[in-house]
């Protein structure tokens, strides 16, 4: 069972220098309570992707295709039936922790409202110390030590690590079906990603949830995802199996991204650095969108841009996997 479904998702920025489609034609599945991680370098749309399931993009993008949540075509559902879904059903955890909490209400009361939602949602009174148990508990289970005190602070007063796992707790209180988790430790130090990151993994697995993690990490990707999808400018280029896409990675872009993985599992020789940047949404080639970073590149590749091609259980864009 999906718990989401993606068809020809287009999105549009309109921007001064004109409209500029930012995701072409995406078909994936995101796989109930399995991890997908979404793969690219900065800029290749993986907020974008986000900010579309979520329905939080600005009012003016325009946005082409279907998100099924089970079942129900999010881009069709009534804006208040939307606010439910994004509470409960999916939740965004956002690249700047911050920016999800009011800077001037406590910790505690925050979580204490986000929990309110639940309850009204679900019909159920609201019972005061039933729900500040649940809140201490969310919050020890995101590793917060001291949870009492945390729910006494605002969010100045504590640190990005210890303010992200606020956000996941409050992400857990609702029980949504589905998180989204966008670069949940760039803003943090290195050494607490590792730790943010298991966090989510073990609640993941605990709960049940679908997550959707975003990373222009692969290495960090495959720490905790079962499915990949890699992002290149607008364009998924491959997806399938993590594991099996680290072992053998088809297409070049995302054997470039291994180049730079750090346990050496992909040995076949032919790796390369990636050299160069993405190309420019507004100046995209007319072939392949990878076509000037490819060690593999001919030229039908110049030319054309290839469609998807199946391999086993992997879909590629790539024309070295056309049998023709
Ligand atoms: P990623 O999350 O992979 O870094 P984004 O989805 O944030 O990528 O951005 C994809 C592209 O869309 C980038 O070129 C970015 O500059 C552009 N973009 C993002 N948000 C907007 C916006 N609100 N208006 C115009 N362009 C945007
Ligand atoms: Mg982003």
């Amino acid at each position: 069972m999906n718990a989401i479904e993606i068809r020809d998702l287009s999105v549009y920025y309109r921007t001064p220098l004109g409209k500029v489609k930012v995701l072409d034609s995406l078909d994936a599945d995101f796989p109930e309570s399995k991890t997908t991680g979404i793969v690219g370098e900065s800029g290749s749309g993986k907020s974008t992707l986000g900010f579309a399931i979520t329905r939080l993009l600005p009012p003016t993008s325009i946005v082409q295709g279907s998100i099924k949540y089970y079942g129900d075509d999010l881009m069709k559902l009534p804006s208040k039936k939307m606010r439910e879904v994004r509470g409960t059903g999916v939740f965004m955890i956002m690249q700047d922790p911050f920016s999800r909490l009011n800077p001037v209400k406590r910790v505690g009361d925050q979580l204490l409202e986000a929990l309110q939602v639940r309850y009204e949602r679900r019909g159920e009174a609201f019972d005061f110390a039933a729900a500040r148990k649940e809140v201490l508990k969310r919050l020890s289970d995101v590793k917060l030590p001291d949870p009492d005190l945390v729910m006494s602070k605002y969010p100045y007063q504590l640190s990005g690590g210890q303010i992200q796992r606020v956000v996941i707790a409050m992400g857990l209180l609702l029980e949504p079906k589905v998180i989204i988790a966008d670069e949940p430790t760039s803003a943090l130090d290195v050494s607490i990603q590792a730790q943010v990151i298991a966090l989510l993994r073990e609640l993941q697995e605990s709960y049940g949830m679908t997550l959707l993690f975003i990373t222009h990490d692969l290495a960090v990707a495959t720490a905790v995802s079962d499915n990949v999808i890699i992002l290149y400018a607008g364009r998924i280029m491959e997806q399938g199996d993590m594991a099996d896409a680290v072992k053998k990675p088809l297409h070049p872009y995302t054997q470039g991204l291994l180049k730079s993985f750090p346990s050496g599992n992909y040995k076949e020789g032919k790796l390369f650095s990636l050299k160069g940047l993405p190309p420019s949404f507004f100046d995209l080639p007319s072939g392949c969108r990878f076509s000037d970073r490819c060690p593999y590149a001919f030229d039908r590749c110049y030319k054309e841009e290839p469609q998807v091609y199946q391999v086993e259980d992997r879909k590629v864009r790539c024309f070295l996997y056309d049998k023709r």
